[in-house]
């Protein structure tokens, strides 16, 4: 048997929706192809449930192992939600589903011990997609013959720990009954999970396969102490500490769960390995948790401990993806899961230590906002820009009217690791994977609403990228 690793970032404009597939080849058959292993991270918007359900169909998928939510934002979750409200052909039948896990009964009672109770059905502090994440859920539960679970029903996302002010490191958890603790997922791996519920949960991993394992859950990320050993800390923005003067425990509590980014830095964060090629995808976390993780991914910072390609965490937005950790992690391509409302994403930092990497080949971006006029589209648009690849060939081609463009429907890039592939030395100047992304069939001036009347047709190739 062999494998191969297929990564897809599947084109949904705004948000994410990462597709990983674990195909199994019979090497005594002809490599015949015996099945694949489905996980989808994120889904995109609600209005884009449309083109990844289709995406997932075009790749053979009939069932859906796995599904993630990195965090419950609407351009992470929304998609899922209504693919399954709307499951015709019940691909979620017998998916096992991972997210933060469940919100807290009260926050302002949460230090009192003795009413710390989570109540799974409470919404009312969380919004409307959430209960009809949890109903859609229950909706394909309650139907005959199906097995969909949500393994971390049973986690307390709640993510507020208790401090001693005279040991400020050393962070304590309050115990929730019946609920394990906020980073109860860290060091799970999930692509190959047998078991139905939190308690019993179990992978197990057919030799040689990729894997797919939990760094980052509700702020607490897997790190490194002096000693190098591999430790699980809590890391979060907030000030809970003001001298020697501690906030209530129920102001931080608030805080913990209300600030303004407290949802993206509770992001769920993995690492997908297949042999020596290392793949980071983590939702919308941010750079006080991202700076912790890099000191476990590459521990002796060198470049046999590179992750071979990251997907920059929040769309490239300048509060993820820090220098220092795109210097540690040594990340041979990046792939920008970009949107059109934000226009800082992807930032012109982070695009500028792209192109003045001498380690990155290539960074590729599922779309680009064409409608703004900031540094990384003057960067992308500049001749000497010549790493960045825009799937679906609109970036930079509309610096004058693009009032017209509309996003392209193919979108999407993705990456095949092959056997042969995944043995290459981590170390190698040259790691092998290869990129597939779309490209216009025509020149890219018949985009312009000038050139386009009658009708323009727009045709779009499939291109690969062989980094070797
Ligand atoms: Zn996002």
């Amino acid at each position: 048997m062999s494998w191969t690793l297929e990564i897809h970032h599947i084109g949904v404009i705004d948000g994410d929706a990462t597709l990983i597939l674990a195909k199994e080849f019979d090497d005594n058959n002809n490599g015949k192809f015996l099945g694949s292993r489905a996980l989808l991270i994120d889904g995109g918007e609600r209005k884009r449930a449309t083109k990844v359900y289709k995406y997932l169909q075009d790749q053979g998928i009939n069932k859906l192992d796995v599904m993630v939510a990195t965090h419950y934002d609407e351009d992470h979750y929304g998609g899922l939600v209504k693919m399954m409200e709307n499951d015709g052909r019940g691909i979620f039948n017998t998916t096992m589903i991972f997210d933060q896990g469940a919100p807290p009964s009260n926050h302002f009672n949460f230090y009192k011990d003795s009413s710390m109770v989570i109540d799974p059905n409470r919404t009312s502090d969380v919004n409307t997609t959430f209960e009809k994440y949890i109903s859609a859920i229950k909706q394909i539960s309650d139907k005959s013959n199906t097995t969909i679970s949500r393994i971390t029903t049973k986690v307390n996302s709640f993510d507020i720990v208790r401090y001693d002010k005279n040991n400020k490191d050393k962070p304590t958890i309050p115990t929730v009954q019946n609920y394990v603790s906020p980073h109860w997922l860290i060091g799970q791996e999930i692509l190959w999970g047998s078991d139905s519920n939190t308690e019993n949960y179990a992978s197990n991993i057919p030799q040689g396969a990729p894997t797919v394992h939990c760094i980052a859950a509700n702020k607490w990320v897997q790190t490194g102490n002096a000693n190098g050993n591999a430790i699980v800390s809590f890391m979060t923005t907030n000030n809970i500490y003001d001298g020697n003067k501690r906030d209530d425990d129920w102001y931080i509590a608030y805080r913990e769960n209300t600030e303004k980014q407290g949802k993206n830095q509770k992001s769920l964060g993995f690492i997908v390995q297949f042999g020596n090629f290392r793949y980071y995808v983590a939702g919308d976390l941010m750079t006080t948790q991202e700076d912790a993780l890099y000191p476990y991914l590459n521990p002796n910072n060198n470049r046999a401990g590179r992750v071979t390609v990251v997907k920059p965490s929040h769309h490239g937005s300048n509060e993820s993806t820090s220098n220092a950790f795109l210097t540690r992690l040594r990340p041979s391509t990046a792939i920008f899961s970009t949107g059109k409302k934000y226009k800082s994403h992807p930032a012109s930092r982070i695009i500028g230590q792209l192109q003045a990497s001498n380690l990155v080949s290539n960074y590729y971006l599922t779309y680009l906002n064409p409608n703004r006029a900031s540094t990384p589209l003057a960067l992308l648009t500049n001749n000497s820009a010549t790493k960045a690849i825009v799937s679906g060939d609109w970036g930079g081609r509309w610096n004058d009217s693009p009032k017209e463009a509309k996003p392209p429907e193919k979108s999407d890039v993705y990456i095949t690791v092959t056997d042969a592939d995944s043995r290459v030395s981590s170390d190698s100047d040259n790691p092998k994977f290869s990129v597939h992304y779309w490209n216009a069939s025509f020149p890219r001036y018949s985009y312009y609403p000038e050139q386009s009347s009658g009708s323009t047709e727009y045709h779009f190739l499939q291109r690969t990228n062989r980094h070797s």
